[in-house]
């Protein structure tokens, strides 16, 4: 496979190992049956189905029974709170959300508002990390369900998920609490258990698995409405089809990432540590966002003064190099990213952040060419921008 040597933006997507391509072909080609259907056919794609399903129940240390296959990471995150919510009202009527959640948790939450139920936003410190009080005071007996990251994909910053379930619990209020691991996966340990969470969700794409496949960890005995309906597939609770090829995918790309988690983190948060070092060190009002240590191995974010990510990133795209402005999802638009605005940061610094993000094919040359071109690019864009260089340095305002 052609990998792009100057790609900096695993987090959006990686490339599909060739791990992976290759359990999943026989689905693609010979096994087309219908997991549904009663004969061998069936019964061959029914199998592969079920054997992933127990392979993935093995690495989150929770039964098969409790993992629902979806269409990716955002209706795992819909149908874990949509879900959640409308199953569980008798109970209340609170949902909260952390305030850097990824938008797949954030509009849920927003239309659930909507719907008349109450959303509350829980809020971070400047360093990323969830303000436990203040949490704390926004758990009430009506909250039916807390939703928070368990890294966030801008960010890097890894919450204590262990830490926050205990508190939650101790607050005897019943809530479920969901945690959007679409980001951690490959990085963190995934024992439900451990983490004390009744509904996990993740995403193949992120973990050199395939596009539009996902799955939702849901504890024994948690009542979730379906998002959907139509077939009896997953207990009804996701009908249609399965996605075979897919979830077989998904399945040994899970595998392969528990196995080299270890020696890719190591592999990585050196390098991430060098990358942030060189920048910070060799580009004048540059910062890191999000905390220095409870971050993702591959993560790197990065504020610089008067530019604008936009403007460095398409610098960089011109030569080849391959990064992002805040997430995928909103990179189209040019609002600046709500995570950052979440750290406390203006509109106006939130608009210098860009974030590098590395994967498995990333070495150490990789990112000294990144870096050599990254400082050619701010010197060029402030050159451009004198004016705004000016202001920021408060000699003009008028
Ligand atoms: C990518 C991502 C999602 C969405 O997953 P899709 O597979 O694109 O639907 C949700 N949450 C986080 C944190 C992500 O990084």
């Amino acid at each position: 496979m052609k990998i792009k040597s100057h790609y900096f933006d695993y987090a959006a997507a990686t490339p599909l190992a060739p791990e992976v391509l290759r359990a999943m072909i026989p689905h693609l080609k010979e096994n087309y049956g219908n997991p549904s259907s009663f004969h061998y056919v069936g019964k061959e794609a029914r199998d592969a189905v079920e054997k992933s399903r127990k392979i993935t129940a093995g690495i989150l240390n929770c039964a098969p029974e409790e993992i629902i296959f979806t269409g990716g990471g955002t209706e795992a995150d819909n149908l874990a709170i949509i879900g959640g919510m409308k199953a569980n009202g008798a109970r209340g009527d609170r949902v909260i959300v952390s305030a850097i959640e990824h938008h797949a948790v954030l509009e849920p939450a927003g239309y659930l508002r909507k719907e008349g139920f109450e959303t509350k936003i829980a809020p971070v410190g400047s360093d990323g990390l969830i303000d436990l009080n203040k949490l704390k005071k926004i758990i009430n007996k009506k909250t039916v369900l807390v939703s928070l990251m368990y890294a966030n994909n801008e960010i890097g910053v890894i919450q204590d998920l262990k830490r926050i379930s205990k508190t939650i619990k101790k607050l005897y209020c019943n809530a479920l609490f969901h945690t959007d691991a679409c980001a951690a996966v490959g990085w963190l340990d995934l024992d439900v258990e451990k983490l004390g969470v009744d509904l996990l969700s993740f995403s193949a794409q992120k973990f050199y698995g395939p596009k539009g496949v996902g799955a939702l960890y849901v504890r024994r005995g948690v009542k979730l409405q379906p998002l959907m309906y139509g077939g009896f597939q997953e207990k009804t609770r996701r009908p249609g089809t399965e996605n075979v090829a897919g979830i077989v995918g998904m399945a040994a790309a899970l595998e392969l990432a528990e196995r080299r988690k270890k020696s890719e983190s190591a592999r990585l948060s050196r390098l991430r540590d060098y990358a942030i070092a060189r920048i910070l060190g060799e580009i004048s009002k540059s910062f890191l966002n999000g905390h220095p240590k409870k971050r993702l191995p591959g993560n790197i974010n990065i504020t610089i003064l008067d530019i604008e990510g936009e403007g460095i990133m398409s610098y960089l795209a011109e030569r080849g190099i391959f990064i992002s402005t805040g997430s995928a999802c909103v990179s189209e638009s040019l609002d600046p990213s709500h995570v950052i605005l979440a750290l406390g940061y203006s509109y106006e610094v939130a608009h210098g952040s860009v974030r590098i993000t590395l994967g498995r094919e990333t070495k150490k040359n990789d990112l000294d060419f990144l870096i050599d071109n990254l400082k050619r690019g701010v010197e060029f864009l402030r050159r451009l921008s004198p004016v705004r260089l000016k202001m920021s340095n408060g000699r003009t305002s008028s």
